[in-house]
Protein backbone atom coordinates (compact mmCIF):
# COMPACT_ATOMS: atom_id res chain seq x y z
CA UNK A 1 0.00 0.00 0.00
CA UNK A 2 1.40 3.17 -0.87
CA UNK A 3 -0.52 6.06 1.04
CA UNK A 4 -1.20 9.41 -0.16
CA UNK A 5 0.21 11.88 2.48
CA UNK A 6 0.99 10.43 6.04
CA UNK A 7 3.26 12.05 8.10
CA UNK A 8 6.58 11.65 9.84
CA UNK A 9 8.15 11.52 12.77
CA UNK A 10 11.71 11.62 12.91
CA UNK A 11 13.17 14.68 15.08
CA UNK A 12 12.47 15.42 18.85
CA UNK A 13 8.76 14.79 19.09
CA UNK A 14 9.21 11.94 21.90
CA UNK A 15 11.69 13.70 23.58
CA UNK A 16 9.41 16.82 23.85
CA UNK A 17 5.93 14.78 24.04
CA UNK A 18 7.67 12.90 27.12
CA UNK A 19 8.59 16.49 28.68
CA UNK A 20 5.31 17.55 28.69
CA UNK A 21 3.75 14.34 30.61
CA UNK A 22 6.96 14.44 32.83
CA UNK A 23 6.41 18.06 33.92
CA UNK A 24 2.60 18.14 33.57
CA UNK A 25 2.00 20.70 31.65
CA UNK A 26 -0.48 19.06 28.78
CA UNK A 27 -3.11 21.67 28.60
CA UNK A 28 -3.63 24.67 26.74
CA UNK A 29 -0.87 26.45 28.56
CA UNK A 30 2.91 25.54 28.73
CA UNK A 31 6.20 26.49 27.11
CA UNK A 32 5.21 24.72 23.94
CA UNK A 33 2.49 26.51 22.50
CA UNK A 34 4.81 29.55 23.16
CA UNK A 35 7.69 27.91 21.39
CA UNK A 36 5.38 26.63 18.60
CA UNK A 37 3.78 30.19 17.81
CA UNK A 38 7.44 32.04 17.95
CA UNK A 39 8.50 29.33 15.66
CA UNK A 40 6.05 29.68 12.78
CA UNK A 41 5.78 33.32 13.46
CA UNK A 42 9.24 33.91 12.81
CA UNK A 43 9.21 31.52 9.65
CA UNK A 44 6.63 33.24 8.19
CA UNK A 45 8.17 36.94 9.03
CA UNK A 46 4.75 37.94 10.96
CA UNK A 47 4.54 39.51 14.12
CA UNK A 48 1.73 37.88 16.22
CA UNK A 49 1.12 34.12 15.98
CA UNK A 50 -2.10 32.73 17.94
CA UNK A 51 -2.08 28.53 18.35
CA UNK A 52 -5.45 27.33 17.80
CA UNK A 53 -7.17 23.44 17.79
CA UNK A 54 -7.34 23.19 14.12
CA UNK A 55 -6.95 25.30 10.53
CA UNK A 56 -10.77 25.35 10.61
CA UNK A 57 -11.28 27.28 13.98
CA UNK A 58 -8.15 29.58 12.92
CA UNK A 59 -10.20 30.83 10.01
CA UNK A 60 -13.43 31.02 12.12
CA UNK A 61 -11.76 33.28 14.46
CA UNK A 62 -10.00 35.14 11.70
CA UNK A 63 -12.71 36.12 9.68
CA UNK A 64 -14.58 37.22 13.11
CA UNK A 65 -11.37 39.36 13.83
CA UNK A 66 -11.93 40.85 10.28
CA UNK A 67 -14.99 42.36 10.95
CA UNK A 68 -17.27 39.32 9.05
CA UNK A 69 -20.54 39.86 10.50
CA UNK A 70 -23.83 37.38 10.19
CA UNK A 71 -25.18 37.56 6.06
CA UNK A 72 -22.25 39.18 4.76
CA UNK A 73 -20.58 37.48 1.88
CA UNK A 74 -17.12 36.17 1.46
CA UNK A 75 -15.21 36.28 -1.78
CA UNK A 76 -13.51 32.42 -1.71
CA UNK A 77 -12.36 30.28 -4.72
CA UNK A 78 -15.41 26.89 -5.36
CA UNK A 79 -12.35 24.88 -5.60
CA UNK A 80 -10.82 24.01 -1.93
CA UNK A 81 -11.13 21.67 0.71
CA UNK A 82 -14.40 23.16 1.99
CA UNK A 83 -13.04 23.67 6.01
CA UNK A 84 -13.23 27.46 5.07
CA UNK A 85 -16.59 27.84 2.98
CA UNK A 86 -17.99 26.28 6.29
CA UNK A 87 -15.62 28.27 8.63
CA UNK A 88 -17.62 31.11 6.31
CA UNK A 89 -21.24 29.56 7.69
CA UNK A 90 -19.61 29.42 11.47
CA UNK A 91 -19.92 33.16 11.20
CA UNK A 92 -23.31 33.15 9.43
CA UNK A 93 -22.58 34.81 6.52
CA UNK A 94 -22.68 33.56 3.27
CA UNK A 95 -19.78 32.39 0.27
CA UNK A 96 -19.99 33.80 -3.53
CA UNK A 97 -18.21 31.46 -5.37
CA UNK A 98 -15.16 32.46 -7.18
CA UNK A 99 -13.54 30.59 -10.57
CA UNK A 100 -9.72 29.53 -10.60
CA UNK A 101 -6.94 30.36 -13.37
CA UNK A 102 -6.61 27.15 -15.75
CA UNK A 103 -2.88 27.29 -15.19
CA UNK A 104 -2.06 27.22 -11.21
CA UNK A 105 -5.62 26.76 -10.34
CA UNK A 106 -5.60 29.23 -7.74
CA UNK A 107 -8.19 32.05 -7.15
CA UNK A 108 -8.44 33.30 -10.66
CA UNK A 109 -7.88 37.71 -9.68
CA UNK A 110 -9.21 38.47 -13.28
CA UNK A 111 -12.58 37.58 -12.44
CA UNK A 112 -12.37 39.22 -8.95
CA UNK A 113 -12.10 42.06 -10.81
CA UNK A 114 -14.86 41.57 -12.50
CA UNK A 115 -17.19 40.61 -10.50
CA UNK A 116 -16.07 43.41 -8.23
CA UNK A 117 -16.46 46.32 -10.56
CA UNK A 118 -19.77 45.14 -12.57
CA UNK A 119 -21.85 42.78 -9.64
CA UNK A 120 -21.46 45.00 -7.12
CA UNK A 121 -22.03 48.53 -6.12
CA UNK A 122 -21.22 51.08 -3.17
CA UNK A 123 -24.82 51.14 -0.94
CA UNK A 124 -24.80 53.14 2.43
CA UNK A 125 -20.98 53.17 2.53
CA UNK A 126 -20.77 49.37 2.07
CA UNK A 127 -19.94 47.32 -0.61
CA UNK A 128 -22.53 45.40 -1.76
CA UNK A 129 -23.75 42.60 -3.86
CA UNK A 130 -26.04 43.85 -6.54
CA UNK A 131 -27.82 40.45 -6.59
CA UNK A 132 -28.31 39.46 -3.27
CA UNK A 133 -28.35 42.82 -1.75
CA UNK A 134 -25.70 41.44 0.94
CA UNK A 135 -22.18 43.24 2.57
CA UNK A 136 -19.48 41.97 0.44
CA UNK A 137 -16.89 42.08 3.87
CA UNK A 138 -13.42 40.18 2.82
CA UNK A 139 -11.52 38.15 0.16
CA UNK A 140 -10.46 34.68 1.27
CA UNK A 141 -7.96 33.36 -1.38
CA UNK A 142 -6.88 29.78 -0.55
CA UNK A 143 -3.32 28.60 -1.17
CA UNK A 144 -4.18 25.20 -2.79
CA UNK A 145 -1.82 22.43 -3.13
CA UNK A 146 1.19 24.36 -1.72
CA UNK A 147 1.36 26.79 -4.74
CA UNK A 148 0.73 30.40 -3.80
CA UNK A 149 -2.11 32.53 -5.14
CA UNK A 150 -1.13 35.22 -7.98
CA UNK A 151 -1.60 37.91 -4.54
CA UNK A 152 -0.78 41.37 -5.65
CA UNK A 153 -3.63 41.67 -8.10
CA UNK A 154 -5.98 40.23 -5.49
CA UNK A 155 -4.15 42.42 -2.82
CA UNK A 156 -4.69 45.81 -5.03
CA UNK A 157 -8.23 44.62 -5.99
CA UNK A 158 -8.38 44.83 -1.74
CA UNK A 159 -7.00 48.00 -1.10
CA UNK A 160 -9.41 49.53 -4.09
CA UNK A 161 -12.39 48.14 -2.28
CA UNK A 162 -11.45 48.43 1.38
CA UNK A 163 -11.91 44.77 1.71
CA UNK A 164 -9.93 42.82 4.38
CA UNK A 165 -7.81 39.92 2.80
CA UNK A 166 -7.76 36.60 5.40
CA UNK A 167 -4.85 34.28 3.54
CA UNK A 168 -6.05 30.16 3.86
CA UNK A 169 -2.44 28.96 3.81
CA UNK A 170 -3.35 25.82 5.59
CA UNK A 171 -1.31 23.86 2.96
CA UNK A 172 1.48 26.30 1.83
CA UNK A 173 3.98 26.49 5.15
CA UNK A 174 7.18 26.74 3.29
CA UNK A 175 5.99 28.90 0.51
CA UNK A 176 6.62 32.07 -0.97
CA UNK A 177 5.02 34.43 -2.84
CA UNK A 178 7.52 36.64 -5.00
CA UNK A 179 9.89 35.57 -2.47
CA UNK A 180 7.09 36.48 0.07
CA UNK A 181 6.36 33.93 2.41
CA UNK A 182 2.70 32.81 2.06
CA UNK A 183 0.96 33.42 5.44
CA UNK A 184 2.87 37.13 5.54
CA UNK A 185 0.99 38.33 2.36
CA UNK A 186 -2.23 39.95 3.30
CA UNK A 187 -4.29 40.98 6.91
CA UNK A 188 -4.14 37.53 8.38
CA UNK A 189 -3.34 34.17 7.77
CA UNK A 190 -4.31 30.30 9.01
CA UNK A 191 -2.21 27.73 8.90
CA UNK A 192 -2.86 23.83 9.53
CA UNK A 193 -1.32 21.19 11.25
CA UNK A 194 -3.62 18.20 10.25
CA UNK A 195 -2.09 14.58 9.99
CA UNK A 196 -1.72 15.16 6.15
CA UNK A 197 -0.05 19.01 5.87
CA UNK A 198 3.54 20.16 5.56
CA UNK A 199 3.90 19.51 9.21
CA UNK A 200 1.91 17.97 11.40
CA UNK A 201 0.43 18.09 15.06
CA UNK A 202 -2.13 15.43 14.92
CA UNK A 203 -4.58 18.26 14.87
CA UNK A 204 -3.66 21.83 15.31
CA UNK A 205 -3.71 25.44 13.46
CA UNK A 206 -2.16 28.61 13.66
CA UNK A 207 -3.62 32.08 13.29
CA UNK A 208 -0.71 34.38 11.89
CA UNK A 209 -1.27 38.48 11.73
CA UNK A 210 0.38 41.71 11.93
CA UNK A 211 -2.05 43.10 13.33
CA UNK A 212 -1.47 43.77 17.04
CA UNK A 213 -5.28 44.37 17.70
CA UNK A 214 -6.53 41.86 15.59
CA UNK A 215 -3.91 39.24 17.11
CA UNK A 216 -5.04 40.47 21.10
CA UNK A 217 -9.08 40.13 19.76
CA UNK A 218 -8.08 36.45 18.43
CA UNK A 219 -6.31 35.23 21.38
CA UNK A 220 -9.36 36.88 23.46
CA UNK A 221 -11.91 34.57 21.42
CA UNK A 222 -9.97 31.37 21.29
CA UNK A 223 -9.66 31.56 24.80
CA UNK A 224 -13.56 31.44 25.90
CA UNK A 225 -13.13 35.78 25.80
CA UNK A 226 -12.11 35.75 29.64
CA UNK A 227 -11.96 39.46 30.56
CA UNK A 228 -11.13 38.99 34.58
CA UNK A 229 -9.69 35.10 35.43
CA UNK A 230 -10.45 35.77 38.90
CA UNK A 231 -14.29 36.38 38.95
CA UNK A 232 -15.03 34.32 35.54
CA UNK A 233 -16.49 37.56 33.80
CA UNK A 234 -16.92 36.96 29.73
CA UNK A 235 -17.99 40.01 27.86
CA UNK A 236 -18.79 37.64 24.62
CA UNK A 237 -19.70 34.50 23.30
CA UNK A 238 -15.90 33.05 22.98
CA UNK A 239 -14.43 29.54 22.05
CA UNK A 240 -12.23 26.82 23.74
CA UNK A 241 -10.00 26.74 20.22
CA UNK A 242 -6.60 26.84 22.19
CA UNK A 243 -3.81 24.23 21.02
CA UNK A 244 -2.66 22.13 23.99
CA UNK A 245 1.23 21.86 25.29
CA UNK A 246 1.36 18.42 24.46
CA UNK A 247 0.66 18.77 20.70
CA UNK A 248 2.82 22.39 20.62
CA UNK A 249 5.49 19.81 21.72
CA UNK A 250 4.74 17.90 18.34
CA UNK A 251 5.03 20.79 16.67
CA UNK A 252 7.99 22.20 17.93
CA UNK A 253 9.88 18.94 16.95
CA UNK A 254 8.25 19.04 13.49
CA UNK A 255 9.30 22.93 13.07
CA UNK A 256 12.84 21.85 13.28
CA UNK A 257 12.16 19.29 10.71
CA UNK A 258 10.46 22.03 8.33
CA UNK A 259 13.29 22.43 5.69
CA UNK A 260 14.22 18.66 5.48
CA UNK A 261 10.65 17.86 4.65
CA UNK A 262 10.15 20.94 2.34
CA UNK A 263 13.04 20.15 0.03
CA UNK A 264 12.05 16.50 0.56
CA UNK A 265 8.81 17.36 -1.33
CA UNK A 266 10.40 19.49 -4.00
CA UNK A 267 12.69 15.95 -4.74
CA UNK A 268 9.25 14.20 -5.25
CA UNK A 269 7.65 17.29 -7.34
CA UNK A 270 10.57 17.54 -9.63
CA UNK A 271 10.65 13.63 -10.10
CA UNK A 272 7.25 13.44 -11.09
CA UNK A 273 7.45 16.21 -13.32
CA UNK A 274 10.80 14.75 -15.40
CA UNK A 275 8.46 11.60 -15.38
CA UNK A 276 5.39 12.47 -16.21
CA UNK A 277 5.79 15.56 -18.61
CA UNK A 278 6.82 13.44 -21.60
CA UNK A 279 3.82 10.97 -21.24
CA UNK A 280 1.03 11.86 -24.04
CA UNK A 281 -1.94 13.48 -22.21
CA UNK A 282 -0.12 13.77 -19.17
CA UNK A 283 0.40 17.16 -17.60
CA UNK A 284 1.87 17.56 -13.89
CA UNK A 285 1.33 20.27 -12.11
CA UNK A 286 3.87 23.07 -12.50
CA UNK A 287 4.73 26.00 -10.45
CA UNK A 288 4.79 29.92 -11.86
CA UNK A 289 8.00 31.20 -12.18
CA UNK A 290 6.79 33.58 -9.16
CA UNK A 291 6.37 30.72 -7.14
CA UNK A 292 8.21 28.90 -4.64
CA UNK A 293 5.57 25.82 -3.81
CA UNK A 294 5.76 23.80 -1.07
CA UNK A 295 4.14 21.28 -3.26
CA UNK A 296 2.79 20.06 -0.22
CA UNK A 297 0.41 17.42 -2.86
CA UNK A 298 1.42 16.42 -6.25
CA UNK A 299 -1.13 16.34 -8.86
CA UNK A 300 -1.42 15.76 -12.47
CA UNK A 301 -3.64 16.71 -14.81
CA UNK A 302 -5.04 13.81 -17.15
CA UNK A 303 -6.85 14.51 -21.06
CA UNK A 304 -9.08 11.47 -21.70
CA UNK A 305 -8.61 12.05 -25.36
CA UNK A 306 -5.36 12.09 -25.74
CA UNK A 307 -4.25 9.77 -22.57
CA UNK A 308 -6.76 7.11 -23.39
CA UNK A 309 -8.64 6.85 -19.61
CA UNK A 310 -9.71 9.43 -17.64
CA UNK A 311 -9.38 10.64 -14.26
CA UNK A 312 -11.73 8.44 -12.86
CA UNK A 313 -10.74 5.35 -15.18
CA UNK A 314 -7.02 6.04 -13.48
CA UNK A 315 -8.35 5.64 -9.92
CA UNK A 316 -10.00 2.97 -10.62
CA UNK A 317 -6.76 1.30 -11.32
CA UNK A 318 -4.82 2.59 -8.98
CA UNK A 319 -6.78 1.78 -6.14
CA UNK A 320 -6.60 -2.34 -7.54
CA UNK A 321 -3.07 -1.81 -7.11
CA UNK A 322 -2.99 -0.35 -3.42
CA UNK A 323 -1.78 3.16 -4.59
CA UNK A 324 -3.67 5.81 -2.84
CA UNK A 325 -4.61 8.70 -4.76
CA UNK A 326 -7.91 11.01 -5.23
CA UNK A 327 -9.50 14.29 -6.80
CA UNK A 328 -9.35 17.40 -6.13
CA UNK A 329 -11.90 18.54 -3.79
CA UNK A 330 -15.43 18.13 -4.82
CA UNK A 331 -16.33 21.80 -6.60
CA UNK A 332 -18.70 23.19 -3.52
CA UNK A 333 -20.71 24.99 -5.02
CA UNK A 334 -22.78 21.69 -6.23
CA UNK A 335 -22.58 20.27 -2.77
CA UNK A 336 -26.13 20.18 -1.17
CA UNK A 337 -25.09 23.08 1.36
CA UNK A 338 -23.56 25.43 -0.47
CA UNK A 339 -26.24 24.74 -3.95
CA UNK A 340 -28.27 27.86 -3.36
CA UNK A 341 -25.36 29.99 -3.06
CA UNK A 342 -24.40 32.43 -5.45
CA UNK A 343 -20.64 31.77 -8.29
CA UNK A 344 -19.42 34.30 -10.23
CA UNK A 345 -17.84 32.87 -14.02
CA UNK A 346 -17.00 29.66 -12.40
CA UNK A 347 -16.20 27.29 -15.29
CA UNK A 348 -12.29 26.07 -14.66
CA UNK A 349 -13.33 24.80 -11.11
CA UNK A 350 -15.34 22.27 -12.61
CA UNK A 351 -13.13 21.32 -15.24
CA UNK A 352 -9.89 20.49 -13.02
CA UNK A 353 -12.35 18.56 -10.69
CA UNK A 354 -13.05 16.26 -13.71
CA UNK A 355 -9.01 15.91 -14.84
CA UNK A 356 -7.17 16.47 -11.75
CA UNK A 357 -5.29 13.14 -10.30
CA UNK A 358 -3.43 14.03 -6.46
CA UNK A 359 -0.81 11.31 -6.27
CA UNK A 360 1.01 10.35 -3.47
CA UNK A 361 3.20 13.08 -1.78
CA UNK A 362 4.54 11.93 1.76
CA UNK A 363 7.95 13.21 3.07
CA UNK A 364 8.44 9.42 3.55
CA UNK A 365 7.90 8.30 0.23
CA UNK A 366 10.79 6.14 -0.86
CA UNK A 367 12.25 6.16 -4.58
CA UNK A 368 10.95 2.78 -5.10
CA UNK A 369 7.44 3.68 -4.42
CA UNK A 370 7.65 6.58 -6.55
CA UNK A 371 8.57 4.83 -9.17
CA UNK A 372 5.65 2.17 -8.41
CA UNK A 373 3.48 5.24 -8.94
CA UNK A 374 5.14 6.54 -12.08
CA UNK A 375 5.73 3.06 -13.74
CA UNK A 376 1.34 2.74 -13.18
CA UNK A 377 1.42 5.61 -14.98
CA UNK A 378 3.16 4.97 -17.89
CA UNK A 379 1.70 1.87 -18.53
CA UNK A 380 -1.80 2.68 -18.36
C1 LIG B 1 -6.66 21.30 5.85
C2 LIG B 1 -7.31 22.51 5.37
C3 LIG B 1 -8.05 23.37 6.23
C4 LIG B 1 -8.44 23.05 7.63
O1 LIG B 1 -7.58 22.53 8.45
P1 LIG B 1 -7.99 21.59 9.68
O2 LIG B 1 -6.78 21.71 10.52
O3 LIG B 1 -8.20 20.23 9.12
O4 LIG B 1 -9.20 22.14 10.34
C5 LIG B 1 -8.54 24.53 5.71
N1 LIG B 1 -8.38 24.86 4.43
C6 LIG B 1 -7.75 24.05 3.56
C7 LIG B 1 -7.60 24.51 2.15
C8 LIG B 1 -7.20 22.85 4.00
O5 LIG B 1 -6.59 22.05 3.11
Amino acid sequence: MIPLCVPQFGGNEWVYVKECLDTSWVSSVGGYVDRFEKSVGDFVGSKHSIATVNGTSALHISMLVAGVLPSDEVLVPALTFIAPVNAIRYCQAYPMFMDVDPQYWQMDANKLHLFLNQECTWKNGSLTNKQTGRRISAILPVHILGHPVDMYPVLELARQFALPVIEDATESLGAFYRGRATGNLADIACFSFNGNKVITTGGGGMIVTNNSEWAAKAKYLTTQAKDDALEFIHNEIGYNYRLTNVQAAIGVAQMEQLPSFLSRKKEIAACYRENLAPIDGLQPFVEADWADSTYWMNAVRVDKDTYGKSRRDLMVDFQKQGIEVRPLWHPIHSLPPYRDCQTFQVEVVDRLYEQVLCLPSSVGLTREEQETVIAALRKS
